[in-house]
């Protein structure tokens, strides 16, 4: 579906390259997250898959084209099956939820029949059923990504690709659209998410391929579970650090448990439901944080031991860390 044929990508004006002989392959239906510090090269991974870019040397093979082959007057047929989603939302401030997503619609020309099918069913499945009518500006930073994640996959892409989608959003909110993700995933679309947020990744179990400074350290098909070995140890703010793991472990649980439960909730309810635990969650752990030991975690779900606060992620948004370079655009 993705293939990454020992790909070097150097820009102009720079020594260094952004990508170094990166060699992989996502198969359909797949779901992948592209993790590594800011400046690692994911961002750039992304572009060459949506031809924005092309390779210094080595192959990109996407959807079984080969890039390089691909004729300037084919690319915007060829990007109608992949869908982006980007960490600052990108929508139009100016019109509302539908509009936003039958924006891509009417761009590639579907009938107004179509789009008054296919719109409110995408935004049925994202769960913003009823919020049709509502301008950006109304809506939660979580809701607005979500209608990025309709306007994206309302065109039903065989890829869905997420850079850096939570970078915005509260630990909680986080969860929720990277539920969203994993159930789109479900439902057979290949999705690769870029995040610096290792800590969330390794809760999810899915594939991980690593970066560090353009080369490719770690392809993890098993999801990283429970292998913290290229994380780096822990750094002062241990026991924020812990507060913050086990409330997004107790989230993450619960949320597993909801997930699992025989009876469907109501979307709406649902969200409302997750959302209070997850706000209690954390709050509790906050609350409770002077009071942890260092590494030993209250809820005794993960083994915090090797978990570094900037990796998490959070920490930061919950007002815990200290100041850390990942500040400027990353998309
Ligand atoms: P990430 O998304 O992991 O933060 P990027 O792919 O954006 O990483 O960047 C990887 C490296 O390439 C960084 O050193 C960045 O400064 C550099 N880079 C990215 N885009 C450009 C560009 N258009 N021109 C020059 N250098 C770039
Ligand atoms: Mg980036």
């Amino acid at each position: 579906m993705i293939r990454f044929e020992h790909v070097t990508k150097k820009y102009r004006g720079t020594n260094k390259p952004a990508l170094s002989d990166v060699d992989f392959e996502v198969q359909r239906g797949e779901f992948v997250f592209l993790v590594g510090a800011s400046g690692s090269g994911k961002s750039s991974c992304l572009r060459l898959i949506l031809r924005e870019d092309s390779p210094s040397e080595g192959r990109v093979v996407v959807l079984g084209r080969d890039l390089h082959t691909l004729s300037t007057r084919k690319v915007p047929y060829f990007r109608r099956h992949i869908g982006s989603v980007f960490q600052d939302f990108r929508l139009l401030p100016n019109k509302t939820v539908f509009q936003n997503v039958a924006f891509t619609l009417q761009v590639i020309g579907a009938s107004r029949a179509f789009i008054q099918q296919a719109v409110p069913e995408v935004l049925v499945l994202v769960g913003l059923d009823g919020k049709q009518k509502r301008f950006p500006h109304e809506l939660s930073g979580g809701e607005q990504q979500r209608v990025a994640i309709a306007r994206a996959l309302v065109n039903r892409p065989q890829i869905l690709l997420a850079d850096e989608p939570t970078g915005n959003l509260d630990p909680a909110t986080s969860i929720d659209i990277m539920q969203l993700l994993a159930r789109i995933n479900e439902s057979g679309t290949t999705v690769v998410m870029a995040t610096h947020e290792a800590g969330f990744v390794d809760q999810m179990k899915r594939r991980v391929i690593e970066l560090r400074g353009g080369v490719m350290v770690r392809d993890d098909r098993h999801g990283g579970y429970g292998d913290r070995s290229s994380l780096p140890s822990l750094a002062p703010q241990q026991e924020k650090g812990a507060a913050a793991a086990a409330a997004l472990t107790a989230v993450l649980e619960l949320q597993r448990e909801i997930a699992a439960s025989p009876v469907e909730p109501v979307p709406a309810m649902e969200e409302a439901v997750t959302d209070a635990v997850a706000a209690s969650a954390v709050a509790a752990a906050v609350a409770t944080a002077p009071e942890i030991p260092p590494v030993t975690a209250q809820v005794p779900i993960v083994e915090l031991d090797g978990l570094h606060l900037d990796d998490l992620g959070v920490a930061e948004r919950l007002g815990l860390a200290s100041d850390e370079d990942e500040v400027g655009p990353t998309s």
